[in-house]
């Protein structure tokens, strides 16, 4: 039976880690991390995203600027903002909550963020240096650093290991699939065009599943002992719900337990690494310019 990662159990280590790190900022130095999160307009599952995100500071001592903005500002006013937070020196990390609505151009907003603020990690800037031998990036995303953050904290070595990437999307997929590969694994990405993605998945040492297909990955595609990191976060009708439905990741978790040496479930698995690592990107942003 593979050993359950418990993500909610190893976050809180880490949130307690920043919570540390925070107050010996404000002691020496009289300053905190700031963290401005953007939202624009009122889609529940963003405005859910981004209070779980403030209050998570907030746990943390890091102080959170709040920049609510209605569905039908402009462009041009959602860049003006990002430019006042890039110039306040209070704020060490700027995030803007994804998707916005259609008459915006997400790609340009978020080029609009300093790359020395970038605490999403999703700055041509950073993405590029990820992808370069050699360089390192002010800020790697954090979803699939929590991905890295999990395997480490439960003693899973990647150096030398075959690592499958399951997906390639700018935020999960490809830069998981170069941290791995910077992790000295020999990687290989699987995408939605890949012919026999089964018999590729099963020659890993390492799974990292985010393709967004609910249970695709069945137990019989795992090697015997591989660490399997499941990032799918699926809705599924659920009629026994009061929601009316339940969270399942990319991988049959029933059938993987029996056969993986690491699993990790949805929920508790990679989500809550994800918001750790944002605060861990704000707190490391505040530390280059605070004790510099
Ligand atoms: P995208 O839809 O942007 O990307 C999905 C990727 O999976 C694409 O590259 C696609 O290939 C590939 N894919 C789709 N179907 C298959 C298939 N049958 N076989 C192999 N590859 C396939 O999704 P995201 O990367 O944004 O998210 C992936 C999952 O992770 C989602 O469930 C999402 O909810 C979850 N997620 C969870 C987070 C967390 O914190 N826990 C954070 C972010 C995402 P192609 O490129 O060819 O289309």
């Amino acid at each position: 039976m593979a050993t359950i990662i418990d993500g909610k159990a190893i976050a809180q280590t880490i949130r307690n880690e920043i919570a540390a790190e925070v107050l010996q900022l404000s002691h020496k130095y009289a300053q905190v991390p700031g963290l401005a999160v953007v939202i624009v307009g009122s889609r529940k599952d963003s405005q859910s995203y981004v209070n779980m995100k403030r209050k998570a500071c907030a746990e943390v001592g890091i102080r959170s600027f709040d920049v609510d903005l209605p569905e039908e500002v402009s462009e041009g006013e959602v860049i003006k903002r990002v430019h006042e937070l890039n110039n306040n020196p209070d704020v060490h990390g700027i995030l803007v909550q994804l998707p916005l609505p259609k008459h915006i151009n997400e790609e340009k907003v978020l080029t609009e963020i300093s790359v020395e603020k970038d605490v999403d990690g999703f700055h041509p800037l950073n993405i590029g240096k990820l992808a370069m031998k050699g360089r390192e990036p002010l800020f790697l995303p954090c979803t699939p650093k929590g991905c890295l953050e999990l395997l480490s904290r439960s003693g899973v070595s990647i150096k030398g290991k075959r690592a499958v990437v399951v997906g390639r999307s700018n935020i999960v997929g490809l830069p998981v699939s170069l941290l791995l590969l910077k992790a000295d694994a020999t990687v290989t990405i699987v995408h939605s065009h890949t012919p026999d993605s089964e018999k590729i998945i099963r020659e890993a040492d390492i799974v990292i599943a985010a393709a967004g297909q609910p249970l695709m990955i069945k137990g019989d595609w795992i090697k015997p002992g591989a660490a399997v990191i499941d990032v799918g976060t699926n809705a599924v009708d659920d009629p026994t719900r009061k929601s009316g439905y339940r969270l399942v990741g990319d991988v049959d978790f029933e059938e993987a337990k029996k056969v993986a040496g690491w699993l990790t479930p949805v929920p508790g698995g990679v989500g809550p690494l994800t918001v750790a690592m944002l605060l861990k990107n704000t707190l490391d942003g505040a530390k280059c310019k605070i004790e510099r």
